[in-house]
């Protein structure tokens, strides 16, 4: 579903992604730890095109990111990304912001996007907040509503950036659950967290990166318990 091949960015003369490959396969769950600027937001940016590339490939579902203008419109709609800030236009009702992609973008008729954005809030555990502002809710309420909003382009690809650093504790648990349901019901997921209980459970595999490259990625249960690189041993080390 996603092909990395051979990956190399920089801006300037600062190299912040070397020679980086990696594929994930669809219904895939991948969850990619590393340090502060080890350059997990360049990489993911890079998969829907935010980001353009100095060599290598990048392919979502067969289509080349970075090949033709017309891919990236392609691609950006079928590859949701949900960031570390929600995103959300606030001066619109959460039933708005989850609709106005797929009326927008996708000109599917009002009543097909409303009814969809009904499942999907109950889906994410919000049926009842449909007419309130993003201001109204708490950071993991409205997390959630950043995925519903993402899924209601239908997505082949979730790509999750830190989805869970900006909300207090108490609150990570409900957006982490809504996103191990939906690795649950076979969506293909790229994440960048640093929730190790979410590695363990629930990736199938675990990429490790630092200074630009990927140092180390295997089965979630191999990497936890007999990391091979000794950069991987010492951040755990840090982390665990
Ligand atoms: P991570 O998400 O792992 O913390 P990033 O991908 O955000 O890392 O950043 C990787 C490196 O690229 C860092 O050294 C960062 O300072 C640099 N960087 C990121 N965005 C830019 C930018 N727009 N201009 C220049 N340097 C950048
Ligand atoms: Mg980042």
């Amino acid at each position: 579903m996603i092909e990395i091949r051979q990956v190399s960015k920089n801006y300037g003369s600062h190299q912040v992604l070397k020679d980086v490959s990696l594929t994930v396969d669809k219904g895939e769950v991948v969850v990619i730890i590393g340090p502060s600027g080890s350059g997990k937001s360049t990489l993911l940016r890079s998969i829907n095109g935010l980001e353009q590339i100095q060599a290598g490939t990048i392919t979502v579902d067969g289509v080349s990111v970075h090949a033709a203008r017309e891919n990236l419109y392609q691609i950006r709609q079928y590859t949701g990304m949900v960031f570390q800030q929600f995103n959300l236009f606030h001066h619109k009702t959460v039933l708005e912001n989850v609709t106005m992609g797929p009326i927008h973008v996708q000109k599917r008729t009002r009543a097909e996007a409303e009814a969809a954005a009904g499942m999907l809030l109950a889906k994410v555990g919000l049926p009842d907040k449909a007419d309130f502002y993003p201001s109204q809710l708490s950071g993991g309420q409205q997390q959630r509503v950043a995925i519903a909003r993402s899924l209601a382009m239908r997505p082949k690809v979730m790509l999750f950036d830190e989805p869970t650093s900006a909300l207090d504790p108490e609150l990570i648990k409900e957006v982490l659950d809504v996103m191990q349901s939906l690795a649950q019901e076979g969506m293909t997921m790229l994440v960048v967290t640093h929730e190790m209980g979410f590695a363990r459970e629930v990736a199938d595999r675990v990429i490790f990166m630092d200074d630009g490259r990927i140092v180390e990625a295997a089965a979630a249960g191999d990497f936890f318990t007999s990391p091979r690189q000794e950069r991987t041993r010492q951040f755990l080390a840090k982390i665990l």
